[in-house]
């Protein structure tokens, strides 16, 4: 393992990353809620914990990675009064709750299999989990930091004050995390602050379950203290989300969890900052119309085109969409893209890379072991092609494949479709045959199968460590 430096919100530094486990890593990220399209801002923090994902993976680390999906609780003024969100959506379109959020997920999880985006080890939805939820509920109430009242069980926030436990992570006051926003003055709750774990005698309300205190359905936040603990452990190493996160989801989450298990929640929370259509306005679902990976793939740009938008910038950095990034996204995509195809001739798996290909690897790792720095790595990346396009050597590709492990664009894949669109399948049968052949050291064998393909009229080059097959001219 490779030491690996990240920024704790906690602390507010970048610090030296120290599993508890080691070489085990423990992350939980807090989902999308399932009652619109993902935007693209979302799909910015879903692609910064894949990169975090993978580079903790290239430096050593094995990573398991927990994710809910938010299907119930989630209203819509952001806290505890308003709609359900899925609900609203489901009223509006005249479907089930489970049909909405199914329908979600779905459209989800198509945006992040076209970005690449690893599907964690486990991804688990709220409503399967509502008893895990009661029980967590259970213990805080146990220890006596929770009320039950008619509308519902509250966490005592009055309860949780004390040093390093309100505002600890976004380090504001309860005034400060709330500002913005209505909070309703349920008569039953002891202080406006108090936050819903369950919500009762709401008739309205489409889900409802059975719990020790009635018929009723959970609060939002509960639901991430309830997965992470259930699948990894009570302290888990990260916990990522957008920034927006800090207050109010993330202290709320750390109050429930160490309240009812006395350990710490979480080692190192990571945020990412946000997307923006323009400098200091965030791309929010509330706001009506927002940006889609559909609409950028129907207007001729390449999914990965905005994977690679997002590994251009620092995960803490605002980044700005409009057009002109995205097509200077699009043309790194299609430099790595034309390399990969110059590649689709030269025999895969030469047993080394050239010399002075191993210094970009190291330069590589280092940029993202140091605080995730993806636009340095990037600009490695970008570099070795340059080098290799200027030495007019193609002996990269074992490095090029690693860095490809972090980048995620799939670099093998396009080589081989190359290959397998240019070659007849008698010569791409012929040139694999003959690959085999050498790497057996089989030269009799490999000459013979030279003087088939050339009797079908493809030259041989061959190197030491790779080898070429290109069309005679006719
Ligand atoms: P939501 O579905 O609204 O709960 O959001 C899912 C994830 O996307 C959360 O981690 C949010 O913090 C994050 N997020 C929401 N909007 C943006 C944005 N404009 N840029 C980056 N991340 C965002
Ligand atoms: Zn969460």
């Amino acid at each position: 393992m490779k030491p690996f430096h990240i920024f704790n919100t906690l602390s507010r530094t970048v610090e030296e990353f120290r599993p508890l486990d080691p070489p085990n890593v423990s992350l939980y990220s807090c989902g999308p809620t399932v009652y619109l399209p993902q935007h693209l801002g979302n799909m910015r923090a879903f692609l910064f914990v894949d990169a975090l994902k993978r580079a903790l993976r290239l430096s050593g680390y094995r990573v398991r990675h927990v994710m809910n999906i938010t299907d119930v609780g989630h209203m819509t003024s952001d806290e505890d009064a308003g709609e359900d969100k899925i609900e609203k959506t489901a009223r509006a379109e005249g479907k089930t709750p489970r049909e909405v959020a199914d329908h979600y997920t779905t459209l989800f999880l198509r945006d992040a299999d076209m970005l690449a985006i690893e599907r964690p080890d486990v991804l688990c939805r709220a409503t399967d989990h509502i008893a895990d939820m009661v029980r967590l509920i259970e213990r805080i109430l146990e220890h006596g930091y929770a009320y039950v009242t008619p509308s519902g069980v509250y966490f005592d926030v009055e309860k949780w004050r004390g040093p390093s436990r309100v505002g600890r992570l976004s380090r504001q006051s309860l005034d400060e995390q709330y500002a913005g926003q209505r909070l309703e003055h349920s008569p039953d709750k002891k202080s406006p602050h108090d936050f819903a774990l369950w919500v009762l005698n709401q008739p309205r309300h489409l889900m409802q379950w059975d719990s020790p205190w009635g018929r009723g359905y959970p609060g939002w936040h509960i639901e991430c203290s309830a997965m992470s603990m259930k699948y990894l452990g009570e302290t888990i190493d990260i916990h990522t989300g957008g920034t927006d996160h800090i207050p109010v989801h993330h202290e709320n989450e750390i109050a429930q969890s160490e309240s009812a298990t006395g350990q710490p929640f979480v080692r190192y929370f990571v945020h990412n900052a946000f997307l923006v259509e323009k400098e200091g306005t965030k791309i929010s679902k509330s706001a009506g119309k927002f940006p889609l990976l559909s609409d950028l793939v129907a207007s001729g740009i390449h999914p990965l085109a905005f994977r690679l938008l997002c590994f251009g910038a620092k995960y803490r950095s605002e980044i700005v969409f409009n057009d002109e990034a995205i097509r200077a996204a699009q043309k790194n995509f299609e430099y790595f893209a034309e390399f990969a195809r110059t590649l689709g001739d030269v025999e895969a798996g030469a047993p080394q890379d050239s010399a002075w290909a191993g210094e970009y690897r190291e330069r590589f790792v280092e940029a993202l072991n140091n605080d995730l720095n993806t636009p340095q790595a990037l600009a490695v990346a970008l570099e070795l092609v340059a080098e290799a396009y200027r030495r007019d050597d193609r002996r990269v590709w074992n490095t090029l494949s690693e860095l490809d492990s972090v980048l995620g664009l799939d670099l093998a894949g396009l080589r081989k479709a190359v290959r397998a669109a240019e070659l007849p399948p008698e010569v791409a049968r012929l040139i694999e045959e003959r690959q085999a052949a050498r790497r057996d050291r089989n030269y009799k064998l490999a000459d013979e199968l030279r003087r088939r393909l050339e009797e079908l009229g493809y030259e041989v080059r061959d190197t030491r460590d790779s080898s070429s097959y290109v069309p005679k001219a006719v």
